[in-house]
């Protein structure tokens, strides 16, 4: 299924149970501005390449657009759109006064070095640079991409348009950057899954977490999942996963992949299993923290764990959400279980705005209070209505950008 195919569903899904009208849905459903940009670059080798780079902006009825921007192979425009649309739908899941965008670059960072790296994201600013900024659209980090490629497109955007930190967030602390962003969405997946843990009346020293992914989400979440004295049974990257179910040690395993350019290759503190083992393990938390779709029909049944967070966006398709549902396993969506990345970018916003510094405790601080209040809304939405999580949070999300859509008139 088309990764738009899915958040449709989901819409839809939603949409009926707010009643809305077929022309707000046509209207809440359609991008405001896709564009498609043609990047060529020379290699260091001296080859010329041309690489395709895209920008959707989805939804600006709540203010300016937000959204990462993405370095990975499978990037295309209806991957980029679906992922648009769903940042329209987090940013008023947390009450954020934004809207939503997503961009991409369909390349393998891993294949480029740092400076070719350098000038994609300086060649992608060069396309995009009037379609983008501090009111406007600001780009993130996503999978694939850096605080320092943040820093790039600030400097570039610069020269054309003069000192703006804020046409961008995700940047390194030493370049305009807040304490507590890069953490930020994998902190809030780890306490949301606390919460989620709590209401469910389970305990949570011991709880046996498996998360797919070890990139940014990844690891904060084990981190901070493993300080709550939760057992990290299995991480994986995109070259396979380590299993040990006493409990992987997750700082070594960090270690490990910082010596070793970031992959978890070669690391002793496990048994070697594969990403699809990682998903069926015999665990308490499912965490998918890497990429989309990767929980289907296909292999929904062999899930054993009770509960599964959406780190990553949109991992889990519609077959394999109505098969968890069934199954009474619990999902907390996406657009509520990775939205603390995009509440840490708007505190940078504010900041780079105000020219004005929080320190560390208070980035977290009200972070953990934008999204347990979100977990609260969403919690007591779906206990009212008798839906699963994510219709909740989808009701929640939707109906916020129908109602400033119609304050705000159309004409
Ligand atoms: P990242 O690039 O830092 O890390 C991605 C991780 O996924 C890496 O460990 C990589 O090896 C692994 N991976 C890639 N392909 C894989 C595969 N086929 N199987 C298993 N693992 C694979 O990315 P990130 O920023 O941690 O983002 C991860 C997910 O979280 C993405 O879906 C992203 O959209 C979502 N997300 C990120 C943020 C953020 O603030 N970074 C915010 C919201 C949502």
């Amino acid at each position: 299924m088309r990764p738009s195919d899915a958040i449709r569903t989901y819409f839809d899904r939603a949409a009926d149970l707010l009643d809305l009208s077929p022309s707000m849905r046509r209207l809440l459903l359609t991008a405001k501005r896709e564009v498609q940009v043609r990047i060529p670059i020379e290699r260091d080798g001296g080859e010329l390449v041309t690489l395709v780079g895209y920008r959707v902006q989805h939804n600006d009825a709540r203010g300016p657009m937000k959204g990462g921007l993405r370095y990975h192979p499978q990037v295309d425009l209806d991957e980029v759109r679906a992922l648009a649309s769903l940042m329209t739908w987090k940013t008023a899941v947390v009450d954020i006064p934004y809207g939503g965008a997503k961009g991409g670059v369909a390349l393998d960072p891993a294949t480029y070095s740092t400076r070719e790296l350098e000038r994609v994201t300086r060649r992608f600013v060069d396309e995009i640079h009037d379609l983008f900024g501090p009111d406007v659209d600001i780009p993130a980090p996503d999978m694939g991409t850096t605080a320092d490629m943040m820093a790039w497109i600030m400097n570039h955007y610069g020269r054309y348009h003069g000192f703006a930190p804020a046409c961008v967030t995700g940047k390194p602390v030493d370049y305009h950057g807040i304490p507590g962003r890069e953490e930020a969405t994998g902190r809030g997946v780890g306490s949301l899954t606390l919460k989620v843990l709590s209401r469910l009346g389970r305990s949570i020293p011991g709880t046996r977490v498996a998360i797919q992914g070890f990139g940014n989400v990844g690891t904060h979440a084990a981190k901070y999942l493993a300080d709550a004295e939760c057992r990290i049974v299995a991480v994986s990257d995109a070259g396979g996963g380590y299993h040990r179910a006493s409990g992987i040690d997750v700082l070594e395993a960090l270690r490990h992949a910082r010596s070793h350019a970031g992959r978890l290759e070669g690391f002793a503190g496990g048994d070697r299993i594969t990403n699809a083992e990682l998903l069926a393990l015999e665990c308490d938390v499912l965490i998918p923290a890497a990429l989309g779709g990767v929980l289907t029909a296909a292999n929904a049944g062999a899930v054993r764990a009770p509960i599964i967070v959406e780190a990553a966006n949109a991992p889990v398709e519609p077959e394999a959400d109505a098969m968890f549902a069934d199954r009474g396993i619990v999902v907390l969506p996406d657009i509520l279980a990775n939205a603390g990345g995009v509440t840490a970018s708007w505190f940078e916003w504010v900041q780079n705005r105000q020219h004005y510094q929080w320190g560390v405790d208070r980035v977290r601080g009200e972070l953990d209070r934008i999204l347990g209040t979100a977990f609260e809304h969403v919690w007591q939405l779906s206990s009212s209505r008798q839906v699963p999580l994510r219709t909740a949070a989808y009701m929640l999300g939707v109906g916020r950008v129908a109602r400033a859509t119609a304050l705000g008139g159309t004409a």
